[in-house]
């Protein structure tokens, strides 16, 4: 690998770009939410986005139509439970789970706005747990 491929700035831009491309191209009802994850600046606001987000992601699941009236997949990466047969995630439990990272993969796409949502508490310039700046 080049110098250039590890040089670190240029890999944390990259994330960044990217990360700001899958809040673009996230469903309509919680595109603004995510893009507002630039917005957090302290851990509080940051666990008060996620946990809108969550919400928000859990309203637009619809029930998987195969008898299994409460289960869903996920709305922002259609993936299901690992479980055979289980036909998405029980919802809404094992939906929250999935998104809140309690399960063994976390939703892969919750995952990189959270980091978008981290990143800005970091960049802030605040004290990360008041929100005040330092
Ligand atoms: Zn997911």
């Amino acid at each position: 690998m080049t110098r250039r491929a590890m040089d670190p700035e240029r890999l944390e831009r990259e994330l960044y770009v990217a990360r700001r491309t899958i809040v673009e191209i996230s469903p309509e009802p919680v595109r603004d939410l995510f893009r507002s994850a630039i917005l957090c600046g302290s851990i509080r606001e940051a666990t008060d986005w996620e946990r809108r987000a969550i919400d928000a992601v859990l309203v637009m699941a619809e029930p998987v139509d195969n008898g299994l009236a409460d289960h869903a997949y996920c709305p922002l990466c259609g993936r299901g439970s690992s479980a055979p047969y289980s036909g998405g995630f029980v919802y809404p439990e094992g939906l929250t789970r999935h998104l809140e990272g309690r399960s063994a993969r976390r939703c892969p796409v919750m995952e990189q706005v959270w980091g978008l949502c981290i990143d800005a508490v970091w960049a802030s310039g605040n004290d990360p747990r008041s929100g005040t700046p330092l």
